[in-house]
């Protein structure tokens, strides 16, 4: 890895940082993990992506001739630290920006492009994402959603769970069975449908943080012009693992080393014993620790990265990024109710909180990243299987 930043990305990081500092008084304020918000705050969130769409700070990673800034993997992840340092979020109204773009930048049509695109860079288009169901998770080949073809149209029946954001969304992008006697990864196809359309049912998941950012959808007799189809019928689940990729590829280190230094920053405050908690020898070296294990994320992070500026394909150090730093993330937010004590069953929000509560919400909310993009069970099947060469289970 060559630590050096080069002229190009020098003058990236200028520009990002003089537009963002000159900006941030129109950003929402910074959002708890799975703290879905009000409908306010989602109003918020459009301004924000819409004012930073007009800086072209929307989809920098997205070539130039789709709206992008072409910005190269390391230009991204400066982008990232320039957002991470002003305690500013990625933009983030569903899934069209990470997901839906990229993935119909390689498997869409010309007109799946042109119709899609523009709207998910202006704000205007919210997607999401219609993979799990009731019996297929970790086994999501399994699923049983069908699209029976009738003339121009899809015909769509079946059920769809843990759908983020679904309330919000205009489009999702679904896998579907369209021959069900094939072999089970053989047998999909991957839909662009108008979540408005007749015979959509959405109904909320209250999860244990309160919040209500996913969703159960079903789908009753729901056409679905043929045009809608991405890549080949029965094709889908090549395309839904390019969409998979991006999912998991987003998942960086960036924000554990901030999270541990409102760590440090709640011991200083926290009394204990007449001193506070940061006097105690043993926080501040439990708190070393999560230190180091974050800079050997960023680390990792560096070495993945280094193999995308060669060009080679991520590797299963994607799956060692996500394993290590979500279980970084609960570990820290499990300390930190350690360190709180009885303070730490102030629920999220309530006035007499440490930090307004975030802490406790964290807690519960660490667990999710643990279970989407493939839950950290199966990363460890991958890294067993592919870097260590164990037999498989
Ligand atoms: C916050 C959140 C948001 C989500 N958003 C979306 C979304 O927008 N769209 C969407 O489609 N889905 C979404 N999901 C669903 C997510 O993708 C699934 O929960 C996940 O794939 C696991 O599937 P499952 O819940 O059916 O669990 P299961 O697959 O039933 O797994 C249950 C348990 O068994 C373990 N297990 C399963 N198979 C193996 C194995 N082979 N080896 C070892 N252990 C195994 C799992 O690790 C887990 O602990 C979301 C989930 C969460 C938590």
């Amino acid at each position: 890895m060559d630590f050096n930043y080069s002229a190009e990305d020098e003058a990236f990081r200028a520009e990002v940082r003089a537009w963002l500092e000159g900006n941030q008084q129109y950003a929402p304020p910074a959002r708890e993990p799975l703290d879905d918000g009000s409908d306010k705050d989602w109003k918020a969130r459009i301004k924000w992506h819409k004012k930073l769409n007009e800086g072209g700070w929307v989809a920098v990673h997205w070539p130039k001739e789709y709206g992008g800034r072409g910005a190269t993997v390391m230009q991204r992840l400066i982008y990232r630290e320039e957002l991470a340092r002003l305690n500013l979020s990625e933009p983030s109204l569903g899934m069209g920006i990470g997901l839906l773009g990229p993935t119909l930048m390689h498997w869409g049509t010309d007109e799946q492009k042109r119709r899609h695109l523009p709207p998910i860079l202006r704000g205007d288009e919210v997607w999401c994402q219609g993979y799990s169901e009731p019996g297929s998770g970790s086994d999501l080949a399994s699923l049983k959603t069908r699209a029976d073809e009738e003339g121009d149209y899809f015909v769509v029946n079946g059920q769809k769970v843990w759908t983020s954001m679904a309330q919000f969304a205009d489009w999702i992008f679904l896998l579907v069975r369209t021959d069900p006697e094939a072999p089970k990864h053989k047998g999909i196809s991957y839909l662009l449908v108008d979540m408005h359309s007749p015979g959509i049912t959405v109904r909320p998941l209250v999860q244990m943080t309160g919040g209500r950012g996913f969703n159960e959808v079903f789908f009753e007799e729901v056409r679905v012009p043929k045009k809608n189809l991405v890549g080949e019928k029965n094709n889908g689940w090549q395309v839904a693992i390019t969409t998979l990729m991006f999912e998991r590829s987003g998942s960086g280190g960036e924000s554990a080393m901030n999270q541990i230094n409102q760590l440090a920053d709640l011991a200083r405050r926290l009394p204990r014993n007449g001193r506070t908690a940061w006097d105690d020898s043993a926080v501040r070296q439990k708190i070393a620790k999560f230190a180091a294990e974050a800079y050997a994320l960023k680390y990792t992070g560096y070495r993945q990265l280094t193999r995308q500026l060669k060009g080679v394909p991520p590797g299963p150090e994607g799956s060692m990024m996500k394993l290590c730093g979500t279980e970084l993330s609960l570990a820290v937010a499990q300390f930190a109710m350690e360190l709180l004590g009885p303070y730490s069953q102030f629920e999220y929000n309530a006035p007499f909180a440490f930090d307004l509560g975030k802490w406790s919400l964290r807690m519960l909310a660490a667990r999710g990243p643990t279970i989407y993009a493939g839950t950290n069970q199966i990363q460890r099947n991958i890294i067993g299987e592919r870097v260590l060469g164990l037999p498989k289970g």
